[in-house]
C-alpha cells in the first residue's frame, strides 16, 4: 500500500491590515505571511476501502469530518472520484506540534498537506494554481500553505504574490497554552467595532488603517533591511484581541522591554518577535521565562523557511 508522511509548516503573519468588509462576511485584507519551521507530521496511508480515517492524539483536535485535514480528503475524493476509485481511501495521522488556535494555521496547513499528499498518491498530477484552487475551497489560509515562503497576500488571502525570501532570521513565539482565540470572533468583532460605517470614511471611525499600508513592509522585505521589517510589524486584530486578552497585552509589553518588539499572529493569542541569530532568540526566550515564570506559557525558537509542504519519506 502507497504512504507518505509531509512535513507541514507553521505561518505567521508579519503584517495584518482588514480594508474592508465584503458583502459575503469576509474581509479584504492586505497581509504578508511567512512559513517557519515549527511544522506539523501528516501520515497517509492507502486504504482498500472507499473511506477516508483520520487520527490525532492533541485533545483539542477534532478527529471527525470537522477537521480541516479531513475536510481536504473529502473535498479530493468528491472532485476525483476516479481516483478515489481506483487508489481507495486514506487513513491520515496528524502528529500535532504547532499549537491549536494560535493564529499559525495549523488547520490550514494540515489541509495543504493532505491536498499535496494526495495529489501524489493518486498521481494525478495537478500544479500548484490547481491545487490552490482546491485549497481556497476550504479556507482562506490555506492557498499560501500550499507554497508557503515569504507571501503577500490580498483578497481573503487568496491572492498570492511571491515576495524575495527574507534572510536568515529566527522568530520566538510565546503561547499560554490554556489561551486561544476564535479566529471566526476576531473579524467579527473588527468588522463590528470598526468596519460599521462606509470603508472609504476613514474619518467614520478614526481607523487610519482603512487603505493598505503595506507597500511600507513590502518594500523593506525587497531591500533586505530587516531593522526596517521588525518596526514594520503590524496586526489589525490586535485593536480587538488584546483589550480582552490582557495576557496577549502583558506578552506584547515583556517582548518590547526586551527590545524585541513583538505582535500577535493572526487572530492570536501567539505573539512573535524575529531576532537576527538563534543565540539572540535564546536570550528573549530566556529573559521572557524569568520576567513571566507561569508554566501556562509556552515558548518556541523557530526560524523561517521557504516552503511549506515536504514530503519527508513515502512508500509506493
Ligand atoms: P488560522 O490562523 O488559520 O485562523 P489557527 O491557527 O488560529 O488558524 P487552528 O490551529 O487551525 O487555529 O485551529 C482552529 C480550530 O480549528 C481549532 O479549535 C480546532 O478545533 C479546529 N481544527 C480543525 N481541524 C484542525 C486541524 N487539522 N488542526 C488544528 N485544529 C483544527
Amino acid at each position: 500500500m502507497r504512504s507518505y508522511s509531509l512535513l507541514a509548516s507553521a505561518k505567521i503573519n508579519l503584517y495584518l491590515e482588514i480594508i474592508g468588509a465584503r458583502p459575503d462576511g469576509y474581509h479584504d485584507l492586505a497581509m504578508v505571511l511567512q512559513s517557519i519551521d515549527l511544522v506539523d507530521q501528516i501520515d497517509l496511508c492507502q486504504l482498500e476501502t472507499n473511506t477516508i480515517y483520520l487520527h490525532c492524539s492533541h485533545p483539542e483536535v477534532p478527529q471527525d469530518e470537522s477537521n480541516l485535514a479531513y475536510k481536504a480528503a473529502a473535498l479530493m475524493a468528491e472532485k476525483f472520484p476516479d481516483a478515489f476509485t481506483k487508489y481507495g481511501g486514506v487513513d491520515i495521522t496528524i502528529h500535532k506540534r504547532i499549537p491549536v488556535g494560535a493564529g499559525l494555521a495549523g488547520g490550514s496547513t494540515n489541509a495543504a498537506a493532505v491536498l499535496v499528499g494526495l495529489n501524489l498518491m493518486w498521481e494525478l498530477g495537478l500544479d500548484q494554481k490547481q491545487l490552490q484552487y482546491l485549497g481556497s475551497l476550504l479556507g482562506s489560509d490555506v492557498p499560501f500553505c500550499i507554497v508557503g515562503g515569504t507571501m503577500l497576500a490580498t483578497g481573503r488571502g487568496e491572492y498570492l504574490t511571491p515576495l524575495p525570501p527574507i534572510d536568515n532570521f529566527y522568530v520566538v513565539l510565546a503561547k499560554y497554552r490554556s489561551l486561544s482565540v476564535s479566529t471566526a470572533w476576531a473579524y467579527q468583532t473588527y468588522r463590528h467595532q470598526y468596519l460599521r460605517s462606509n470603508v472609504s470614511n476613514t474619518s467614520a471611525t478614526g481607523h487610519p488603517n482603512l487603505q493598505a499600508y503595506s507597500g511600507k513592509i513590502v518594500s523593506a522585505i525587497a531591500r533586505q533591511n530587516q531593522m526596517q521589517i521588525y518596526q514594520l510589524l503590524h496586526n489589525d486584530l490586535e485593536r480587538v484581541v488584546l483589550p480582552i486578552y490582557p495576557q496577549v497585552q502583558q506578552l506584547r509589553e515583556e517582548f518590547q522591554s526586551l527590545g524585541c518588539p513583538g505582535i500577535m499572529s493572526g487572530s492570536g493569542p501567539t505573539v512573535f518577535a524575529l531576532t537576527k541569530s538563534p543565540t539572540q532568540a535564546q536570550q528573549v526566550v530566556e529573559a521572557l521565562s524569568a520576567a513571566i515564570p507561569d508554566p501556562d506559557l509556552d515558548m518556541w525558537v523557530s526560524q523561517g523557511t521557504n516552503s511549506s509542504i515536504r514530503v519527508l519519506s513515502f512508500e509506493n
